[in-house]
């Protein structure tokens, strides 16, 4: 095997490179090696290569290069399907510009009100990275200027264009300065990313990572079942693994509705992930999903595409997709790095064909299993080993992780290894505590103090219910 590479090979700044290796980036990700020196000489771009490969820091780095913070002008755009995953590259451009002085990255999305994006804009900002449709908003209302633009991001391109937001995009483009540099990130290579192409980058190289999985450490397993008992062996195969972690993936959003129920008939927790969700529910879903309050999500792959979910024990095809590619990448979310990861697929007689065409594709042979193999271990119906407690208060009343964590193992007498994750929000603070702990934790919280304060604190499942 070669060596991976490591970013010192790079023409980076001495104090980049002392945070890379401060934030455990070591070497470099195959899609990095291939696409920085591109990059960071200034080509366009077109770069491919599976989700969780590491693609926000191949841009991030490359467009922070040449960033100049002295100038306070909005020198860089990232461009991204939804406000989630907005989120996720503002906060990775946000630590890996951490060796540099006072750059400002500002996230510009749909959903939130003008007024306080207005107000952050006249503020000053070096990097903006936001949703097609509100960018736009934004440029049209002059409250953005992009004349100082160096580098365009678009990232999660083929995302971007499943939701219909090809004019919008190019709308943008077209008020970028004709002289910048254009990167394009995606995960698969649908036509209209030629189109794009052609109307807005300048002999850009192509960086294509064909999908590799470690195919050893993924698992795959086939079952039969007839279409009536489908949603129920997905039951069945989560009592007999138990995988602490595990996304379900549908072809349609009623499917995802079905199966949830059928789940939770079950005693299952699990959740859904799909397009009809307001934005803050599916923020709460991912919430818990992330922190171990949840082991089950039940997701569409649009709904999925893009998500940062690391340690998937399992992925299960509930249905067979038509498309062999998204087949690679739905199961290519487990079995990442030195983790073994199963995919287990519930296929019918009717999608025989569509298994015909994965095993082409994957060149190999699928392995098939009976459903009556399935037996439940005991224990009982999967349940998550965390529980989630929202506090009514967040980042606009300055509390921090620290102090929910010093509230829990403080007064409140609980150990560190009790509480999980803790993510700030603007108006909200999630908390994982450990299940078993999970009433008494929320009934002390309430009668103590955070910052000082009396806050409210309620069960985020009781609260999501309501
Ligand atoms: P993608 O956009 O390709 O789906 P991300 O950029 O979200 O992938 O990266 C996936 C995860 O890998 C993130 O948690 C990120 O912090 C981590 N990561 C990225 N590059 C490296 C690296 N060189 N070394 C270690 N971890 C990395
Ligand atoms: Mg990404």
């Amino acid at each position: 095997m070669t060596q991976a590479p490591p970013f010192s090979q790079l023409p980076l700044s001495a104090a980049t490179l002392e945070n890379l290796s401060r934030l455990g980036y070591e070497t470099m990700t195959p899609i990095q090696a291939a696409s920085l020196p591109i990059a960071l000489a200034g080509h366009d771009l077109i770069a491919q290569a599976k989700t969780g490969s590491g693609k926000t820091a191949a841009f991030a780095l490359a467009l922070l290069a040449r960033l100049d913070a002295k100038r306070f002008d909005v020198q860089a755009l990232v461009l991204c399907p939804t406000r989630e995953l907005a989120d996720q590259v503002t906060q990775e451009i946000r630590r890996l510009a951490r060796a540099e002085d006072n750059v400002k990255t500002l996230t510009l999305c749909g959903g939130a009100t003008m007024r306080p994006q207005i107000a952050s804009l006249e503020h000053g900002a070096h990097i903006v990275v936001g949703t097609p449709g509100r960018i736009l908003d934004h440029l049209e209302r002059e409250t953005l200027s992009l004349g100082a633009l160096n580098t365009l991001v678009l990232d999660e391109a083929d995302r971007m264009l499943d939701m219909g937001f090809f004019d919008d995009i190019a709308a943008v483009a077209r008020r970028c300065p004709k002289q910048r540099q254009t990167l394009l990130f995606s995960a698969t290579y649908p036509e209209g990313i030629a189109k794009l192409s052609q109307q807005f980058l300048r002999e850009p190289r192509e960086v294509k990572l064909a999908e590799q999985h470690a195919a050893a450490k993924i698992r795959q397993r086939f079952y039969e079942v007839r279409d009536d008992e489908r949603l129920h062996a997905v039951g069945l195969l989560l009592n007999h693994f138990r995988p602490a972690s595990t996304i379900a993936f549908c072809n349609t959003k009623q499917q995802c509705r079905d199966l949830v129920d059928v789940l939770q008939a079950q005693g299952v927790q699990a959740l859904a992930l799909h397009g009809d969700l307001e934005q803050r529910d599916r923020d709460q879903v991912l919430v818990q999903f992330a922190n171990r309050s949840c082991p089950v999500l039940v997701a569409t792959d649009v709904a999925a595409r893009g998500l940062d979910i690391a340690q998937l024990e399992a992925v299960i095809n509930v249905d067979i997709t038509p498309d062999p590619e998204v087949h690679t990448h739905r199961i290519g979310r487990t079995g990442r790095g030195d983790d073994e990861g199963w995919a287990f697929s519930l296929a019918s007689m009717d999608e025989m064909g569509r298994v015909g065409t994965i095993e082409k594709v994957q060149g190999r042979e699928s392995e098939w299993h009976p459903l009556s193999e399935l037996t439940p271990s005991g224990g009982g119906p999967l349940t998550a080993a965390m529980r989630t407690l929202q506090v009514l208060g967040g980042r606009k009343d300055k509390i921090r992780p620290g102090d929910v964590l010093g509230a829990l193992t403080g007064e409140a007498g609980f150990t560190a290894a009790q509480v999980g994750k803790i993510q700030v929000g603007e108006f909200s603070t999630y908390v994982a505590v450990d299940r078993a702990i999970a009433k008494q934790a929320l009934q002390r919280l309430n009668q103590g103090k955070l910052k000082g304060r009396k806050v409210k604190v309620r069960f985020l499942d009781e609260a999501a219910a309501e």
